[in-house]
């Protein structure tokens, strides 16, 4: 082909190629053709044509970031001097392009979404939701650099899950510490906002935790109570990562020594109740003599030697309190009892010396009378003689009459103090171990039931916790003592108690509230569970049946049991529970019903 440089030259034998090579007579033909000639001549490239570009470019969409960006990316790409160079450029963008449509962002978001949800250390959701946020502002449309952003705050929150190493951020292009959300907001740049409020809230909740359960254990041990003090104001003011760190290690040597403690305490503890074992143990040998004393060290004792509770010291305090109370009481009865006695004997003593003084005097008297009789010359002087003998013998007659009547009077007062320290002993032998409980079962009475009902609502509502009372009645328990006898019925009594009480646990409180019935107090139990708990307490009482002179007996029985509520009294209690028994025993008998 002959070289071209004329244009209506070339495009005459762009005409002729097209004629030639019988292709459709198409613009687009004629312009290849026009191009290939033109080509051909290989001196003609036409100038960038930078204007059109520009206005091409002006008249691009850019409304999202992505599109602004690309238009940039465009731009830059288009403002090339020459040909090649723009070819270059572009072919870069289109490369970068396609290089961002196989980010595997489903895997990200994949992990994004685990991460989100896993647990971290020192992260709550609203300072990962912070983070993000962070993220999500600041990667100007990119979508390789948003990623590669995003890619890294997924890391660093991995990194930082429970259990984990410390957080590593060394990736280049990873976010900061801050950024991710681990760094609280007293050292991270603003140090404001709601996360800030957050991590000062945190800090004083902990603060306040500190003081509260562990500062306010240790007033006795002024050191180590000196210590926590420390650590509280350490949590208030540490703001660098390396206070934080030294907090944790001086937390952790403080929990050591807390612990070490705590075991101080608990041998104290073994040895002092071993202390008071051995003081019962001799109280008991030392007051052999006094039954009613006895029976109350040998309850104190059971409490000691059983599983120990707050309960069961007050248990063991209160006893001790009647123990003390009555042992005041009869010595100073018997003190009043001795005191009249030794009054009694003095007086008599007196009287003796009174009479032995009143006969000698008789006797001198009749001396004097028997001289004057024998020097009496006539019948006159010998009348006032004996006159005068008849009235000293009335003297002395009514003074012994009057001293037989005062040792009388006073044998007798003698009897009664006597009687008096007999009944005092046989009141107190009675009265012994049983103040607050039921004789025969051992179970509280109701003055009992009274001082541990008022006690277990003051704790329910110290608690805010779930009470409930169970009444229990034995059925058809009539017809037990009737045909095996009394005392049967009465063997009856004592085995249900010892199986509520071995059955239910050491907290339950039980009271015989009268012939055949028992209450049950039952703290910090939710009405269902107060009647599983009767429910299981009747099926023991099948298991460990009754024996009486080797004849196996069932016993049942019927229970109501509610719940305490707000306002209620003992007896509005009771009565609930009361009717509910009611209704079990309608409905057939040896069932709970809840009231
Ligand atoms: P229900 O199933 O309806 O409760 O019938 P029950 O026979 O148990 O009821 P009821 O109240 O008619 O009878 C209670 C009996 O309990 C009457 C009395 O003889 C007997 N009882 C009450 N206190 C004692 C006690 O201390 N010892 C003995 N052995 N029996 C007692
Ligand atoms: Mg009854
Ligand atoms: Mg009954």
């Amino acid at each position: 082909m002959p070289s071209l440089s004329n244009p209506s030259e070339i495009a005459r034998e762009a005409l002729r190629l097209l004629a030639i090579r019988r292709l459709p007579p198409s613009p687009d033909n004629y312009r290849a053709l026009y191009d290939e000639i033109a080509g051909a001549a290989g001196d003609q490239v036409e100038p960038v044509p930078q204007r059109e570009f520009k206005s091409l470019l002006a008249s691009l969409t850019k409304e999202t970031p992505a599109q602004q960006r690309l238009t940039r990316s465009l731009e830059q790409a288009l403002s090339g001097s020459n040909w090649q160079e723009i070819g270059s450029r572009l072919s870069e963008l289109v490369r970068q392009l396609g290089k961002e449509q196989e980010l595997p962002w489903n895997e990200l978001l994949a992990d994004f979404l685990r991460e989100w949800e896993n647990k971290h250390v020192g992260l709550t959701v609203g300072r990962k939701r912070e983070a993000l946020e962070r993220v999500l502002a600041s990667h100007s449309g990119n979508a390789v650099l948003l990623f590669g952003r995003l890619q890294g705050l997924v890391k660093s929150w991995s990194l930082n899950s429970p259990g984990g190493d410390e957080i590593q951020l060394t990736d280049a292009g990873a976010v900061s510490p801050d950024e991710a959300g681990l760094v609280p907001d007293g050292l991270a740049g603003s140090g404001s906002g709601p996360s800030s409020d957050l991590l000062g809230q945190l800090r004083e909740i902990f603060a306040y935790s500190l003081e509260a359960t562990v500062v306010s254990q240790l007033a006795n041990e002024p050191e180590l109570g000196a210590d926590a003090r420390a650590l509280v104001h350490k949590v208030r003011t540490a703001n660098s990562r390396g206070a934080f760190e030294s907090l944790l290690a001086g937390l952790k040597r403080f929990a050591f020594r807390l612990e070490v403690l705590a075991e101080d305490r608990a041998e104290l503890r073994a040895g002092l109740l071993h202390l008071l074992q051995l003081l019962i143990e001799n109280v008991g040998e030392l007051v052999i003599e006094d039954r009613w004393l006895n029976g109350q060290i040998a309850i104190v004792r059971d409490i000691v030697a059983g599983p120990l509770s707050i309960r069961s010291i007050g248990d063991a305090e209160s006893r001790l309190k009647e123990v003390i109370f009555k042992q005041s009481q009869l010595k100073h009865s018997l003190n009043e009892a001795r005191e009249s006695l030794k009054q009694m004997l003095a007086g008599f003593v007196d009287h003796l010396a009174e009479f032995a003084d009143s006969t000698s005097d008789y006797h001198d008297k009749i001396e004097v009378c028997a001289a004057r009789i024998s020097l009496a010359e006539d019948i006159t002087q010998l009348e006032s003689v004996l006159a005068e003998v008849i009235r000293e013998t009335k003297i002395i007659q009514l003074n012994a009459q009057r001293s037989r009547d005062d040792l009388r009077a006073a044998r007798e007062r003698v009897g009664d103090a006597e009687q008096r320290i007999a009944e005092l002993q046989m009141e107190l032998d009675k009265a012994s171990s049983m103040v607050r409980h039921d004789q025969l079962t051992g179970a509280l009475n109701r003055r009992g039931l009274d001082e541990a009902f008022d006690k277990e609502v003051g704790r329910a509502q110290r608690r805010q916790s779930a009470l409930c009372v169970a009444l229990l009645d034995i059925d058809n328990f009539k017809k037990l003592n009737d045909s095996l006898g009394h005392d049967a019925g009465d063997a009856a009594l004592i085995h249900l108690a010892a199986v509520i009480r071995e059955t239910l646990r050491p907290q339950d409180t039980i009271a015989r509230f009268g012939g055949e019935e028992f209450i049950i107090v039952l703290p910090e139990t939710p009405v269902e569970d107060a009647q599983r708990a009767v429910i299981r307490l009747q099926r023991e009482l099948t298991r460990r049946i009754f024996l009486h002179n080797n004849n196996r007996q069932l016993i049942t029985f019927s229970a109501g049991v509610t719940e305490y509520r707000a306002g209620d009294t003992q007896a509005s209690v009771i009565k609930r529970a009361d009717e509910a028994m009611y209704a079990a025993k309608q409905a057939g008998k040896n069932r709970v019903v809840i009231g």
